[in-house]
């Protein structure tokens, strides 16, 4: 057995009945780290490293917590109150992905978000939504 099949042996025996990472935990450390970096950048360092640490500090007692039930009711909960924001981030990062392919409008009328592909020319546009045409060039 080599040493790293022995760390990754020890590791598995000790997180076993743990709960390990979940949504919730690997956004505390996302937040741990931005702040870590806003303190850096704006020499707010002391107040936000705190802050980073105490994010950190929470995210690994959760991570190697045993009452898994009430790990897995936190993320629930997280999910549920971030479902809005995280709906908004996957929209943002579709567009951003797609930029070369599509245009994206917003339907004058019921405010949706509409894509168009790219290079169309002078078009009508239809929202699917609510069926109200406005002309845009694509
Ligand atoms: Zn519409």
């Amino acid at each position: 057995m080599s040493f790293l099949d022995k760390i990754r042996e020890k590791m598995s025996h000790f997180m076993s009945g743990r709960y390990g990472s979940d949504q919730l935990g690997f956004t505390m450390v996302i937040t741990a780290l931005v702040l870590t970096l806003i303190g850096a950048l704006t020499g707010l360092s002391r107040v936000t490293t705190i802050l980073a640490d105490v994010i950190l500090i929470l995210a690994f007692v959760r991570m190697f917590s045993k009452d898994r039930l009430k790990r897995a009711n936190e993320n629930k909960i997280f999910l549920e109150k971030t479902v809005g924001v995280r709906r908004k981030l996957v929209e943002w990062w579709n567009r951003i992905k797609n930029i070369r392919k599509y245009h994206y409008y917003t339907c004058p009328k019921c405010k949706k978000l509409l894509r168009v592909p790219r290079g169309a020319g002078n078009i009508t546009i239809t929202c699917r939504a609510c069926g109200e045409k406005f002309d845009k060039k694509a």
